[in-house]
């Protein structure tokens, strides 16, 4: 029998300011504050406590200016209450194809133009900036790429939409990168699989002609045969159902939960999905916690002109 998953929507910090900005100055300040201009801690900060004082100032003795943890993140002076912010933090990493902001802001009592709004900022801090190569000795990256978009739902209504090359690296049991790439020649595809996959890895490709030369350069190459529809050889080691399992869960999200994607927000969207994918073995509330953590250093104060419309 199932065991029914444990939920954690009754925690405070999804209801409760205070204990959302709680929350957040732990995961943001394991070690305590940290001004965000100096980057010191410890000693060198004051928690300002007045009556008159907002709850969650602090004071740096260096620069002699106050902060709140939500400076310098994606959260900074944002009129959405915090609790908001980590309940659609929480929602989106517990999605697995990703969730609309039309369905956001049912959730939340927000806009629509503000669940929009959260969910690219909060895909901002999906984007991490990998600490090296995926794979290693004895590890599998399977690789491939594929198009998303091009699909016209009616041809009367003109020309179908452009379609966007995705190129990804899926570790086994690991983590998995994407990239939105202008085409999939060996030229555009080397400088990322060499960046991205260690080379003391074992390298899975289809039988692209763009894959034997760069295959040379790893631990090893295995090439899958799709059009023999020949997943499974040598004993179930030659087969790329990590990725291909990848881009059907991007694809499905995709087409099922927006309406379209722009070229511009694509990154995003791949982001989310590679964070999601990468984290998958922590439980709904540690994804979430996690992609929280990723939230300094990401601030777009700004809205740009492309992002008023859904994609
Ligand atoms: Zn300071």
């Amino acid at each position: 029998m199932n065991k029914a998953p444990k939920t954690d929507l009754n925690d405070p910090s999804f209801h409760d300011e205070n204990a959302a900005r709680e929350r957040l100055e732990r995961l943001l300040w394991p070690n305590g504050p940290v001004c965000p201009r100096c980057h010191v801690g410890s000693e060198r900060i004051v928690k300002m406590e007045g009556k008159t004082t907002r709850p969650g100032l602090y004071n740096c003795r260096d620069c002699r200016k106050p902060f709140t943890v939500t400076v310098g993140t994606v959260f900074e002076r944002s009129h959405i209450p915090l609790h908001k912010w980590l309940l659609a933090g929480h929602f989106l990493m517990c999605s697995k194809k990703g969730m609309s902001a039309l369905q956001l802001s049912r959730m939340l009592g927000v806009t629509y133009e503000a669940a929009w709004f959260m969910f690219h900022r909060l895909r901002e801090c999906a984007k991490v900036d990998p600490s090296g190569p995926l794979g290693g000795t004895n590890k599998v990256i399977e690789v491939d790429e594929t198009y998303i978009g091009g699909k016209a739902r009616n041809k009367a209504y003109g020309p179908a939409p452009k379609k966007h090359a995705v190129v990804a690296l899926v570790e086994r049991e690991g983590g998995v990168r994407s990239f939105h790439v202008a085409n999939v020649d060996a030229k555009t595809l080397r400088p990322i699989v060499v960046k991205h996959a260690s080379r003391k890895s074992y390298l899975m490709t289809d039988e692209s002609g763009v894959y034997p030369k760069m295959g040379d350069e790893f631990a090893g190459h295995g090439t899958v045969n799709h059009s023999a529809n020949e997943y499974v050889r040598s004993g179930g080691f030659i087969h790329s159902n990590s990725v291909e399992s990848y881009f059907a869960l991007l694809k499905r999200g995709l087409y099922g939960t927006f309406h379209s994607i722009s070229e511009a927000h694509l990154p995003r969207y791949l982001a989310e999905f590679d964070f999601r994918l990468s984290h998958k073995k922590l439980s709904d509330t540690e994804r979430g916690e996690a992609l929280l953590s990723h939230a300094k250093g990401k601030r777009l104060m700004y809205r740009q002109p492309d992002e008023t419309k859904d994609g």
